[in-house]
Formats: C-alpha cells, structure tokens, sequence
C-alpha cells in the first residue's frame, strides 16, 4: 500500500447560480472592505461585475479591473499598491487563472512585505497569511481558486515561475458554472483543454494518490463526455460537468503539482502568445503516446468506460477533440522553427517533468516536439 497525505483548506460551495451567496461569504470573512481583481474587460462586458456590485450593496468596494492574461509582476504589484491605499481587509479574485492568481498574489502582498518579484525570485518567502480571499472562477480550466499557486509573468526571465505557499490557498472557492457562460467558443475550448491536460497529468504523475487519482480519473471523463458540448451547445449539464471537471483537478494539482505539459507550455505562450489551455494541449497527444507503455496499466478502467481499446486509442480521441474544438495541434503555424525547438525545451523543463510516468530526457522532449512542429 502506498503511503500518502492530502490537504486542502479550502472551503467550497460549488453550484449554479451560488454567485448570489456572495454576500454571505464575505460576512461570514467578516470583510468590510473589498477589494474586488478581475480582468480588463469581461467582467463589464458579460454584466458580472454589475452584478456582483448590486450583491455587495452597501458594503465598500474597490474594483481593480486591470489583470491581464498571464499576470504580470507589474499588474500584481500595482494591484497590492491600490489595496493597501484603500484600506482594504478582504479580496476577491473574479475571472479566469489569470484574475485569480492576481487576487491570491495581492491578498498575500498586504501582508507580506516588497514586490511579488522577490518571491518568485526567491529572494523573500511568504510568512504569514495575506488577507482573507474568496475565489470565483469564470472559466472552467485551471482550478485556481482551489490551489496555493500564483503563476505570474516574469518578463526580465522570460519565464512563468510560480509560489505556492500553503497560506495562499483561498479561504473559500465559490463556483458558479453560470458564470462561465459568457465565455467565447475559443475560450470555452482553451480553457476546457487545459483542464483535460492537468486531469490527464494528475493521473498518471508519479507523485500522485489515491486521492488525487480519484479526482483526476473523474475529471478526465467529465471533459472527455462534456467538453465539447460545452462548447458549442452550452447546456446546463456540460457546462457544469466542465465546471466541476476545472474544479476536481485544481484539488488533486494543489497536492501533487503537474508533469511535463505545463512546463512545456510556457515559452510557447510567452514567445508566440498561445493561450495557456491551448499552449498545454499542442503537446498532449504526443507526450501521451510517449507515456503509453508506462500508462497502460493505470489506463485500463480509464479506457474501459470511455470504450477505448488502447493508450494510443486515447490520444488518437483527444485529437479528434482538439480538431473539433479547432484547437492548434501543430508549432509552426505560430512561428516556431526547428532550430528553436532546443531553446523551447531547455526553458520549458521544469521541475514537475521529472514526475512524469517514463522518465523524459531533454533530448526525448526535442524528439517529441519535432514530431508536432
Ligand atoms: P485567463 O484567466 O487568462 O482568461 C482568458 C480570457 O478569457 C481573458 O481575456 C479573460 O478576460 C476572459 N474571460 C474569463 N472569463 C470569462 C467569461 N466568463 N466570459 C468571457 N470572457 C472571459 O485564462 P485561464 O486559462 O482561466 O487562466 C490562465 C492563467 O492561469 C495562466 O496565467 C496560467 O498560468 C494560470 N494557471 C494558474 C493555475 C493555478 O493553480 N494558480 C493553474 C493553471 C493555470
């Protein structure tokens, strides 16, 4: 039997239409003033943010509507400045990873001192708990608002690095799969595969559990069933299917991290401006039918209740997705050369392709991006 831990501190309240409870979990923080981070323009556009004011009603709240995709440290830092300024005693993080980290990152920032640089460079380490925080996720693909990750951009570096200290977990996650409606088909797929990735990363990871497994198999199966009627047909069932699939793999990848994907991305999204869920996907039907001897054992009731014959089966599904969801499955087209792939890999191994199921050398990856180029 294997020997394991799990943690997860944060409270959930999960379902259609709980946006409304809003109110009621900020006075259960006992927030007085907020500060509310959210992205530049969705939040107006879609009538969220309306929302959310009429909800908050009465109480003080300061917007920040300025996060970017992929946060920068200059936006996280201008953020912590305005909270600090406004006096405010509780955060909330409003959209999708990238709205999130932003949150997370500048409700630690108020009470941990310098520039979110110094933690990513790890010249400082968080020491205490930042202000209380309440995560609610407009898309369904990175779990955020369930993981003490903060993913911010660090341009100097060229580089994604990440925190991770367990006081950044959000005090509560409110997910509400209404809220996701607004997203853009392109949104709806990029964001829905990057679920599918971390769901397909958790489980075969070897540092993963029993527990993680169990999230992860559920997820895999709730996208590989839902994902595209998500997207095209945005029934109720799919759209939460696809909510609480998001939901599922931000619990098992706040214990057990990713493997090779994630790494991989992040030069493609910060050198030829991929969106992150598409930045993972591009590789995953490679780097599954590179782990499929390593996988097939752990795969067999995967396999079986997606009536799947093989490993290779999979991944030939997974891209059938992808070209339904128009999703990119080659390099080029973005403007990535051949003699650029070495660079990409060098950047791209990160800590967490060591986890992966069949150990994977730099010049394994080079191989596996070749054949995707
Ligand atoms: P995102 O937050 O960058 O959002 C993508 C786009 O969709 C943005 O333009 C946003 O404004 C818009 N949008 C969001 N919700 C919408 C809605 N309901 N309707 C219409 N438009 C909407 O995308 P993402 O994929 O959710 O997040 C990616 C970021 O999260 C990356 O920086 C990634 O590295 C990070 N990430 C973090 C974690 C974590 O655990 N902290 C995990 C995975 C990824």
């Amino acid at each position: 039997m294997e020997d394991w831990k799990f943690y997860m501190p944060t409270r959930i309240r999960f379902g259609w239409g709980r946006f409304k409870e809003i109110r009621e979990v900020v006075e259960e923080l006992k927030g007085k003033k907020i500060f509310l981070v959210t992205g530049r323009n969705f939040a107006r556009k879609s009538g969220i943010l309306e929302k959310i004011s009429d909800y908050l009603n009465g109480l003080k709240l300061e917007v920040f509507a300025e996060v970017e995709e992929n946060p920068s440290i200059e936006t996280v830092d201008q953020g912590a400045a305005k909270c600090k300024e406004a006096g405010c005693d509780l955060v909330i993080g409003l959209g999708g990873g990238s709205a999130l980290d932003g949150g997370k990152a500048i409700a630690m920032l108020q009470k941990n001192p310098g520039s979110i640089r110094q933690y990513l460079d790890q010249e400082r380490t968080c020491q205490v708990k930042g202000l209380p925080c309440i995560a609610i996720p407009t898309t369904s693909g990175t779990g955020s608002e369930v993981t003490p990750f903060t993913v911010v951009t660090h341009r100097a570096k060229k580089a994604k690095p990440a925190i991770a200290p367990p006081e950044n977990f959000p005090d509560v996650a409110l997910v509400d799969p209404e809220l996701t409606m607004s997203m853009p088909i392109e949104v709806a797929a990029s964001t829905g595969l990057d679920a599918l990735c971390q769901a397909v990363e958790g489980f075969w990871s070897t540092q993963s559990n029993p527990v993680t497994r169990s999230l992860s198999f559920q997820a895999i199966k709730l996208a590989m069933e839902s994902l595209e009627s998500a997207c095209f047909k945005k029934d109720k069932e799919s759209v939460t299917n696809m909510a609480l699939a998001s939901h599922l793999t931000g619990i098992e990848m706040s214990n057990i991290g990713n493997t090779a994907i994630h790494p991989l991305s992040y030069p493609i999204t910060l050198d030829y401006g991929v969106s992150h869920g598409f930045a993972c996907a591009i590789f995953l039907p490679a780097v599954i039918r590179f782990n499929a001897q390593a996988v097939e054992e752990r795969f067999r009731d995967l396999l079986r209740i997606l009536n799947l014959s093989s490993v290779e089966a999979f991944a030939d599904r997974v891209e059938s997705l992808m070209d339904t969801l128009k999703a990119p499955r080659r390099l080029r087209p973005f403007g990535v050369k051949m003699e650029e792939i070495p660079q990409i890999v060098k950047r791209g191994m990160g800590r967490s392709t060591a986890w992966n199921p069949r150990p994977m050398a730099e010049e394994d990856l080079i191989q596996l991006c070749k054949t995707i180029l």
